[in-house]
């Protein structure tokens, strides 16, 4: 009933709603299952060790590009796959399942590097930057945050220089996924620090790059087979060209290109509390305790129930904005409520995890701990579950009004 009414709510006459979702389209179904295939044979089996070595999964990454899955919204023409957001959100889910790291790769190449080219760039700007980041073999990166702000983007210290034909960027970006692996990167300074937020613009530059410098690996949590680094620049020259859309609309870019990237994150966490369920499920039935398996106890029942009603809430709720994304309503409410939703889910239900297996919960012989740290960073990055609740409040409060 739920289903039906959110559908006859949220999508228009003709425009598939969730009620119709329990039977995804063929396409979709396909998508599905075939990541879901690949998360089990070639990521569930490495993502121990390369979480413990730190590894970057470049050969699943290429695969993953054959597969379309490095560019799955970017049209065909231009070496995507021409598929929708519930696609991304279905294969994003499966490959979080197998390995987060994996997933945040693939998040951060989708939405955060090829989205805002995808729809702010150029026809020339989409041919050079996006066609070449489809395949697995180039990634991209996103680089907003700074030392001195996170959540209040708009604070850029950052700083672009018109000097002839050339922008000249001078700062220092925090926290940048995929830099150490990453061929290219959208960056956000400012143009005039005057106008604060109206001052930022986006701009794309090629990785290396004269000017350019990487910081140290941090050292994280959790998603350890994905590098995250300070990208520096001094004195980092390139063409006028190279600006992402027009000038001093750089925070309005950074701004929907998180929205979508948010479905992308909640898709990822519904991926590790999915995977935490499976995980507990699974040891239920086998460790025995008292004389019976320890599903049979009421005490470990009553967890996998409040699991598999997180997990199920949140997958409603990520289909959801990224239905409300590709019939293109608004979907900025859904996404943060999405993100914040399966990113709760992914933490609890990891945590819920590590308690149904008892000591095997806690040693790195079985995934529940690797589950654990990983779900922790989906509250963080891509705005913050405090950030989440203003969004949504927010976008709540001006509905009310109106
Ligand atoms: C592993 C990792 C990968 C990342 N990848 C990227 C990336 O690829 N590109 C990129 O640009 N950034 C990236 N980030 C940065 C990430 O987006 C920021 O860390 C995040 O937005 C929070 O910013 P901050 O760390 O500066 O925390 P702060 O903004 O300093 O926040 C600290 C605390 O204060 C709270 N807070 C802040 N403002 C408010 C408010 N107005 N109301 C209520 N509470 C508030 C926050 O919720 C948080 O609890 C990454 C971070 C990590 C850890």
């Amino acid at each position: 009933v739920l289903a039906l009414v959110l559908s006859l709510v949220c999508f228009p006459p003709g425009c598939r709603g969730l009620s119709q979702l329990a039977e995804l389209p063929d396409t979709h179904q396909l998508l599905r299952q075939t990541c879901r295939d690949f998360a089990d044979r070639e990521l569930n089996p490495i993502a121990a060790k390369l979480d413990k070595e730190h590894v970057y999964p470049a050969k699943q990454i290429q695969e993953l590009g054959a597969m379309g899955v490095m560019a799955i919204e970017v049209p065909e023409e231009l070496g995507g796959a021409g598929m929708d957001y519930l696609a991304y959100s279905l294969a994003m889910e499966e490959i979080s399942r197998g390995c987060a790291s994996t997933g945040v790769v693939v998040s951060v190449n989708n939405s955060l590097y090829i989205g805002p080219v995808l729809k702010f760039g150029s026809e020339e700007q989409k041919r050079e930057w996006i066609t070449p980041f489809t395949t697995g073999e180039k990634v991209g990166c996103f680089a907003l945050s700074e030392p001195g702000n996170g959540s209040d983007a708009g604070a850029a210290s950052t700083t672009a220089r018109q000097d002839g034909d050339e922008w000249v960027l001078n700062g220092t970006k925090a926290w940048i996924t995929n830099s150490w692996d990453a061929s290219a990167t959208v960056v956000f300074a400012t143009t005039d620090k005057s106008l604060k937020h109206k001052g930022i613009s986006a701009f794309l530059v090629p990785m290396p790059h004269p000017g350019l410098s990487l910081g140290k690996k941090e050292d994280k949590l959790g998603i350890k087979a994905s590098s995250t680094a300070n990208i520096i620049l001094e004195d980092c020259r390139v063409p006028l060209g190279n600006m992402l859309g027009p000038r001093g609309a750089g925070f309005k870019i950074a701004m929907q290109t998180l929205d979508s990237g948010r479905i992308g994150i909640a898709a990822q966490a519904l991926g590790i509390a999915q995977a935490s369920l499976d995980c507990a499920a699974d040891y239920a039935h086998k460790r025995t305790a008292f004389g019976s398996p320890i599903g049979k106890l009421q005490a470990i029942q009553f967890k996998l129930a409040d699991m598999a009603v997180a997990v199920e809430s949140a997958r409603l709720l990520t289909w959801k904005a990224s239905l409300l994304r590709d019939a293109k309503k608004p979907f900025t409410k859904e996404a943060a409520m999405a993100k914040l939703a399966a990113s709760e889910a992914a933490t609890y239900c990891s945590h819920q995890a590590i308690q149904v297996l008892g000591g095997m919960g806690y040693v790195a012989d079985m995934p529940a701990e690797r589950h654990y740290r990983d779900a922790r960073i989906t509250e963080i990055y891509e705005g913050t579950s405090e950030i989440q609740r203003l969004v949504i409040a927010g976008q709540l409060l001006k509905e009310y009004q109106s």
